[in-house]
């Protein structure tokens, strides 16, 4: 299987418009970590427009990023209806890992410097919500993650990019490298920090859950233009949708990065996720996600039968070459 992450070089779009009559916020764009920014993006996208008192809200959009925007929007007080295409299972945030990790969210040499303060604050709100979840009813666990490679791997792959490293790395408080007998793994280096799992077949359907528990309605609808959404009756128009963003808000930037998965039977007693440069392995209730592709501009959702073959091959490697 396989999934189009929506990708903006210059990071996800946070941004209200007044046109036609309407207020329309935009949130989206969040690449590889739209699961893991959704709360925080909807926390700041609400804060735009709780002045404007409005009580009636559109949400457009049913991933990870609508769905939270429209609860928060609830517990403000607020009547809301989504509005989307496709709603969980059939939505790219159900394809996602999903790691709480800032992941392939933007292009480090195309932000602008007031972006970090963005990202930062957003990374920080997210993972409150995300820790107040954790359980059996959301789907979300902490659990031992292990980068592997070639060189000492905290600074250059947990906390990703020199200019967001140090405001995140509270997030990781026990990223640490490991002495090679202190892991199993044939890698020269090897490091270990704690992360949340949030396993989204169980948490969109309890998102939902709540949503409509909370009297929100869902609308299952296409927007083929800009027009028809502003022809909506909400005042309010919040636009969490995605990659859709492209054609209907005429998002140049917008782009797909394709992330493709094989999926193996679900084994209980894997507790930890590996990553080795181009490979990961997550360990999901509903099956062993193994992946590791990022092809940016590919649109097709056709998985590429010689990537299978290099995901399946490179994870069989480390995985047979344990030490003991
Ligand atoms: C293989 C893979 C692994 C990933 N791993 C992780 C991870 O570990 N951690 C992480 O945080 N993120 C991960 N991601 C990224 C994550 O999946 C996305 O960033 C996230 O799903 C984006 O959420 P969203 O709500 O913006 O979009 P979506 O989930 O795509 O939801 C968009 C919604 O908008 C609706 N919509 C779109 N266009 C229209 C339209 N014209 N009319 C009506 N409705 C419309 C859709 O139907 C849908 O309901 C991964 C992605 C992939 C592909």
């Amino acid at each position: 299987m396989a999934g189009l992450r929506p990708f903006r070089p210059s990071g996800f779009r946070l941004e209200t418009q007044q046109v036609g009559g309407k207020i329309v916020v935009h949130n989206y764009g969040h690449g590889g970590g739209g699961v893991t920014l959704s709360w925080g993006t909807a926390e700041l996208a609400v804060q735009e427009i709780q002045p404007a008192g409005n009580k009636q809200y559109a949400v457009l959009g049913c991933g990870a990023v609508g769905l939270a925007t429209a609860r928060l929007l609830q517990q403000h007080g607020a009547q809301v209806t989504i509005y989307a295409k496709d709603l969980p299972p059939r939505t790219t945030s159900n394809i996602a890992g999903a790691l709480f990790r800032p992941g392939t969210g933007f292009d480090p040499d195309r932000v602008a410097p007031a972006f970090f303060d963005r990202f930062d604050r957003a990374i920080h709100l997210s993972h409150r919500h995300f820790e107040a979840m954790i359980g059996e009813r959301y789907g979300i666990r902490r659990l031992d993650n292990y980068f592997l490679g070639d060189q000492p791997l905290v600074d250059a792959e947990i906390l990703v990019d020199a200019r967001i490293s140090d405001r995140i790395r509270d997030l990781y408080p026990q990223a640490a490298e490991l002495a090679p007998d202190q892991h199993p793994f044939p890698a020269r280096f090897a490091s270990r920090h704690q992360n949340l799992l949030i396993e989204p077949p169980i948490y969109l359907n309890a998102m939902l859950d709540d949503f409509r528990r909370a009297g929100g309605t869902v609308t299952v609808r296409a927007f083929e233009s800009m027009d028809a959404v502003l022809a909506l009756p909400e005042p309010v128009i919040m636009n969490c949708t995605g990659l859709g963003a492209k054609t209907l808000f005429n998002d140049d930037e917008l782009t797909p990065v394709k992330g493709q998965l094989t999926v193996l039977a679900p084994q209980p007693e894997v507790d930890y996720v590996a990553y080795q440069h181009d490979l990961y392995m997550i360990p999901r209730r509903d099956g062993i996600l193994l992946g590791g592709t990022f092809e940016r501009d590919n649109w097709t959702l056709e998985p590429d039968p010689s990537e299978k073959r290099r995901i399946l091959e490179g994870h069989s490697k480390i995985f047979s070459q344990f030490r003991s």
